[in-house]
């Protein structure tokens, strides 16, 4: 498999290269040449095939052979080592847990597979490797966490102080070792802009050997595929597809979600969740994409004002509006609408939603309501534990905190407070 750019003024790559360079040298993002299709026989018979035995089925043709399949098929199971459930909230929509991984959201899935992918290709190499990533939440944690003490990896993160939940600043701030949190006073596209200046300056490419852990990242976007299929394995009718509504912010699982369906997983619909940051919702209105500044919401890690991952969309469906707008829809949730969803999911189906999912529930109960004989599911993307203020105030009641929480919160946050400015940041980097 051969990757392109979206803006098509860089060479092709094969996976490794991708992998290793993050983003494409004109700025674009990197894209698959052709979309496999994966055999009917894997959807057919997907029930009696173990996750790891799909996850390396879906994945192996994008990987190509930069990695031996014995390593590959070792890779995927490390990655997918924890349950990631279906679980019915009521009769007409249930709720696709990824919250069961070390970090609690959807991202470890992403985060472990490029980490160890990463990892195998710096193996021989005698340059450190600089890992640089902008959060706005969650992918911070998980990143940090997938590549804690891995030889020859310096991880960076930048994330927007005190905009992140308490228990997300833990997970970013408490590791140590080869992992530095910057916290930038500003917002989460700030820090995004802090990332690719530095890929696009020559003074810095020529210190530092620098890739991105975003979700631009092909080994972060293109195993987000997996848990699509496993859903589907879970799916109890198979001759009606799901609508799946999907919590968006940089639009990479979403993204992934509709390339699986285009390689061949059934799909009746997709939802882009989103929260007041409205771009694709108002795009899919008014065909004009048109990015914002990011606002702060409860579900924090969709504060994203110019979703990287939605050229990615477009490329799928080559730019044609009409077939785009027949499969995927979208909303945007209000924090008072949030509240109220985790309040009613909770009392009427004893169901605890974190507010990331209850974007996502809202608006798939939104669209259900004018496709009655449709049914769904929401990607619960983090643990509400993670958004306790949120989650507590609205169910009115308090949730109970898992064990490796509560051993985080207890240890001392490591960062280091820069301004928004490009400057401080360079100076920090190249110091
Ligand atoms: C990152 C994140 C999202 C948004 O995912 P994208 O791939 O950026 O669209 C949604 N929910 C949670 C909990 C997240 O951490």
């Amino acid at each position: 498999m051969k990757y392109y750019s979206t803006n098509k003024q860089s060479p092709i790559v094969d996976f490794k290269e991708a992998t290793i360079k993050g983003q494409a040298p004109d700025k674009g993002l990197y894209f698959p040449e052709t979309i496999p299709q994966v055999e009917k026989e894997l959807i057919d018979n997907i029930n009696n095939l173990s996750n790891e035995e799909i996850a390396f089925r879906v994945i192996k043709p994008y990987v190509g052979d930069t990695i031996p399949d014995e390593k590959l098929f070792q890779i995927v199971s490390e990655t997918i080592n924890f349950p990631i459930p279906l679980v019915k909230v009521n009769d007409t929509i249930s709720s696709l847990e990824l919250f069961h991984g070390p970090t609690l959201a959807f991202k470890d899935i992403g985060a472990r597979f490029m980490s160890r992918c990463l990892g195998h290709f710096v193996n021989n190499d005698s340059r450190t490797v600089t890992v640089l990533v902008a959060t706005s939440g969650d992918t911070g944690g998980a990143v940090a966490n997938g590549f804690y003490d891995v030889d020859g990896v310096e991880v960076v993160i930048l994330y927007p102080s005190g905009k992140v939940s308490p228990v997300q600043e833990k997970q970013l701030t408490t590791l140590g070792k080869n992992i530095t949190a910057l916290e930038v006073a500003g917002t989460f596209d700030d820090c995004q802009q802090l990332v690719k200046q530095a890929f696009t300056d020559k003074a810095i490419t020529d210190k530092l050997f620098l890739t991105s852990a975003n979700s631009i990242n092909v080994a972060r976007w293109l195993p987000q595929q997996f848990y699509y299929f496993f859903a589907y394995k879970q799916w109890a009718d198979k001759n009606s597809p799901p609508v799946i509504s999907v919590p968006s912010g940089n639009f990479g699982n979403i993204c992934a979600g509709i390339l699986a369906m285009k390689s061949g997983l059934p799909v009746n619909h997709f939802i882009a969740a989103c929260n007041a940051n409205d771009i694709v919702t108002e795009y899919l209105l008014s065909q004009e994409l048109r990015p914002k500044q990011a606002v702060a919401t409860l579900s924090n890690a969709m504060d994203v004002g110019n979703p990287s991952n939605f050229v990615r969309i477009l490329e799928i469906f080559q730019q044609q509006f009409p077939e785009l707008t027949s499969k995927l829809s979208s909303y945007s949730i209000s924090d008072a609408e949030t509240i109220a969803t985790i309040k009613e999911v909770f009392d009427k189906y004893n169901y605890v939603l974190d507010p990331h999912g209850a974007v996502g529930y809202l608006s798939l109960q939104r669209y259900l309501q004018s496709h009655p004989a449709q049914k769904g599911m929401v990607l619960e993307t983090a643990h509400p534990v993670k958004f306790p203020d949120a989650v507590e105030n609205s169910i009115g009641s308090s949730i109970e905190i898992p064990e490796s929480v509560q051993s985080i919160m207890s240890r001392e946050k490591q960062s280091v407070l820069i301004k928004a400015d490009y400057g401080e940041f360079k100076e920090y980097l190249i110091k």
